[in-house]
């Protein structure tokens, strides 16, 4: 008989105190479906994903009781092309959260003119609480439940919040044993040894930093000139720490989930990084004053980069934010309610979908060389990367200051304009 206990591991459902993420992305959405005068049935279609699975995933633990985890991967739309997206592992995924985040992805790849549609998904779980080997089944098992959704011309995942190369290189191995032949281009995000791109790994932090700069030109602040905080240490928000400060800019504030440090006279940011090497997270580093998270979106500064996660600048704090701009590296980092205020403000907020678009570009790149069985050099892969982050900001920005609004729904605007063009030539198959 399986013993009652084994139910008391299910994971329980999250309970989190912010905005809706799938209603926040509709909101936005509405604002440009609506100034672009979309046709009902478009706007029907366009808002509703093409497909939502939930899989789930038993695991044997290692003293052999059985635990049951829940995965997700929804399809928003795949009219540009196979959907592609990254796989988070996190308690607090829900099937909401993932529908807004493979919305993003949809118009994020739009307005990069990537020949991709988006999707999302993740597995609920705490990979803190996990080894190595039950992330591995876990990850297995969740591709293995996946297999007539994913491929090369069909859906293609990539890294986000908690995963890894190690994990795509897992996805990239169960699907190819199923297939019975090595797919190196169902999966990005892999190791170089693998099919990985050179790059891929900077790709987001590099791109954010490309659109900090394109911003900073339009509003006349020079990087010499320029302080800015960053929330979030990860990938995303060091890499976008360290090139801006490559670029001259004084990076004055740093945080990850231990809290953040500001310093007046710029933070060593090679030394938060060894600091992070050897202790894991930011805690105890003396590098500047100890801030709480909260007030380290509230510091004086003129460009803040919100690179940690969901629901940070919300209708309580955006009006304390001092920064002229915002450079959004994490998916989502503002809610609908707050941006009218920053807009009040005169902030100008280069949005998500443009600003950390750069890792899916550098993903389009690493599919391109695994199907042509070339790989390019880093010059080339960033030199790309360059060209493509410019030409999407500037088409944002002449889209926004043509129909005289945010950044963030000239970006809307380009993109369900794109897919819904796209949509119309392909027509409707019934
Ligand atoms: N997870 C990343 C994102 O949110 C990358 C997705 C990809 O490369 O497919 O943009």
């Amino acid at each position: 008989m399986i013993p009652l206990q084994n139910s008391v591991y299910k994971e329980p459902a999250p309970i989190v105190d912010r905005e809706n993420p799938f209603e926040s992305m509709m909101q936005r959405f509405d604002v440009a479906a609506h100034l672009l005068n979309l046709e009902p049935g478009v706007y029907e279609y366009l808002k509703t994903p093409v497909k939502q699975i939930v899989v789930s995933i038993p695991i044997a633990m290692d003293n052999g009781e059985i635990k049951v985890f829940e995965g997700y991967r929804v399809i928003h739309n795949d009219i540009l092309g196979p959907s592609k997206g990254g796989i988070r592992y996190s308690p607090d995924v829900t099937l909401d959260e993932m529908k807004a985040l493979a919305a993003w992805m949809t118009w994020k790849c739009a307005i990069m003119n990537i020949p991709f549609g988006g999707a999302k998904g993740g597995v609920r779980c705490d990979p803190s609480k996990l080894t190595m080997l039950q992330i591995e089944k876990i990850t297995r098992r969740y591709t293995a439940n996946l297999l007539e959704i994913l491929g090369p011309d069909r859906d293609v995942p990539a890294p986000d919040m908690n995963t890894n190369e190690q994990i795509m290189a897992w996805i990239m191995d169960t699907y190819s044993m199923h297939m019975k032949r090595t797919e190196t281009a169902v999966v990005t995000g892999k190791p170089l040894i693998l099919g990985g791109s050179l790059g891929r790994k900077e790709a987001t932090g590099r791109g954010c930093m490309m659109v900090t700069l394109a911003a900073m030109e339009r509003a006349g602040l020079k990087p010499k000139e320029t302080t800015v905080v960053v929330q979030g240490f990860g990938n995303v928000g060091s890499t976008t720490a360290m090139l801006l400060k490559e670029q001259g800019c004084k990076v004055v504030g740093i945080s990850d989930i231990a809290g953040g440090y500001y310093n007046k006279k710029g933070i060593d940011l090679q030394r938060a990084l060894e600091w992070i090497t050897g202790n894991k997270t930011l805690a105890g580093f003396s590098g500047g004053e100890s801030v709480s998270n909260e007030e380290l979106l509230e510091l004086p500064c003129d460009v803040l980069v919100p690179a940690a996660k969901e629901d940070q600048i919300t209708r309580r704090n955006a009006a304390k934010i001092k920064a002229k701009i915002i450079c959004e590296g994490a998916n989502g980092p503002t809610t609908a309610k707050a941006d009218p205020i920053l807009q009040e403000m005169g902030i100008l907020v280069v949005p998500d979908i443009l600003a950390n678009a750069g890792g899916v570009t550098v993903s389009y790149f690493e599919w391109v060389q695994d199907r042509i069985g070339y790989f390019w050099s880093l010059e080339r892969v960033n030199r790309r990367l360059e060209r493509m982050m410019k030409a999407s900001f500037d088409a944002v920005y002449e889209n926004a200051t043509r129909y005289n609004v945010s950044l963030r729904i000239g970006a809307y605007i380009l993109a369900i304009d794109k897919v819904a063009k796209t949509l119309k030539m392909r027509g409707i198959y019934a």
